[in-house]
């Protein structure tokens, strides 16, 4: 696997900052790495001047040296349901795509407001159901930009993101490095951003990432597309699955399992008349069974806007009855089965419809506050 480079000022973590500091100030490096690490995460400085509590001439050392970069947004639609996607121009001018969405649960106290985020520019595998494969991959977004879609969405909104979930755009395991920087500083303890309880990353499965994966220490939730219960229907689905077949996956999420201790998630779309049927529901069990889990039963949410024609064309939702009798029989085999809402399916929003805008009149356009 390509090996992503360390970032040259934003982006970096506590120990990045310590290397670049270990020059000017080797008796205190990390005293001075640990004062950037908060201004910059914690306190979300956008300029070296604000950093006060460093001596000028490091403030000015390093304004000469780096810049603080920013994310702009260029769009932002707003889904009848409240759910909100954010459109980013990135320097290169390339776009992704980031989406908020806020629930009220039952049983808790205040809302959820969940963002989901990119992790590359396209991606370069080709599930047949999703929109955002069209696009190929263009490039894996930097650790900066992933951090920066929460922060400029958090700023903008004017209050804190309380989950965040890696189903944006691309495949995070295949942009390994600057995910797991991202998750490092983003899950740190001492900045508070966000407990690892509340971040999610998904994943169509690659194993020996998954396994790297469990070893960093970060303990995240962890989510396998799984989507289909054979090998056979699965790489009709998910061509990934030719090179990492489902026991191959099943054995990584096992591992997952146990390296953590956190229970994993299978991420199932329900397709009319190809996976629905109570023999899939069965096989699904068997597989859920392995380690604790729990299943997350997903509407597919059409993307006919990127494949008018074809196998993906064909690919039809699971009406509500046959949803309900699929996860009665997931929960009489002992499983954990729950319906995952879709938000923002009007806004070409929801999971899977990330294709950028721009090939049709967006619905309800709301201005981009500074
Ligand atoms: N590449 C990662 C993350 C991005 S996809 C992965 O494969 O998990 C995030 C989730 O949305 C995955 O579970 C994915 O399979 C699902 N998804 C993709 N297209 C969809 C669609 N059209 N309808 C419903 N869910 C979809």
């Amino acid at each position: 696997m390509r090996k992503e480079p360390i970032p040259e000022f934003f982006g970096r973590d506590r120990k990045e900052f310590e290397e670049l500091l270990l020059a000017e100030f080797p008796e205190q490096a990390r005293f001075r790495a640990n004062q950037i690490y908060e201004w910059l995460y914690a306190k979300r400085a956008r300029s070296f001047s604000e950093l006060t509590n460093l001596p000028k001439s490091l403030q000015d050392a390093l304004a000469q040296k780096f810049s603080i970069p920013s994310l702009r947004c260029s769009q932002i639609s707003e889904s009848a349901d409240g759910t909100k996607k954010f459109l980013f121009q990135l320097e290169d001018d390339r776009s992704i795509e980031t989406v908020l969405i806020p629930t009220e649960l039952r049983g808790e106290r205040s809302p959820r407001r969940t963002l989901c985020v990119s992790t590359q520019v396209g991606c370069p595998l080709d599930c047949q159901f999703c929109a955002t494969a069209t696009l190929r991959l263009k490039r894996n977004l930097t650790t900066a930009e992933i951090l920066l879609q929460l922060f400029e969405v958090e700023r903008m909104q004017g209050q804190p993101v309380t989950n965040l979930v890696f189903m944006g755009m691309g495949e995070p395991m295949l942009n390994y490095d600057n995910l797991v920087r991202a998750l490092r500083i983003i899950t740190d303890p001492e900045t508070e951003m966000l407990g690892k309880r509340r971040v999610t990353v998904s994943t169509s499965g690659i194993p020996g990432a998954i396994r790297n994966f469990a070893r960093e220490g970060l303990n995240v939730k962890l989510a396998l597309s799984l989507h289909a219960p054979t090998n056979e229907l699965r790489t009709k689905l998910m061509p990934i699955n030719k090179k990492y077949p489902l026991e191959e996956v099943l054995d990584a999420m096992t591992d997952y399992y146990r390296i953590t201790g956190r229970p994993v998630t299978y991420e199932y779309i329900l397709f009319d008349g190809l996976n629905d049927s109570p023999s899939d529901a069965a096989r699904l069990a068997t597989i859920a069974r392995r380690v604790p889990s729990r299943v997350n039963v997903i509407p597919f949410h059409p993307i006919d806007f990127t494949h008018p024609t074809g196998f993906a064309a064909e690919l039809r939702p699971a009406s509500t009855i046959a949803v309900g009798r699929f996860i009665s029989l997931l929960r009489g085999s002992g499983v954990t089965a729950v319906i995952r809402a879709s938000s923002g399916k009007d806004i070409e929003a929801a999971c899977g419809q990330l294709a950028l805008a721009g090939r049709k009149e967006r619905p309800m356009e709301i201005a981009v506050p500074a």
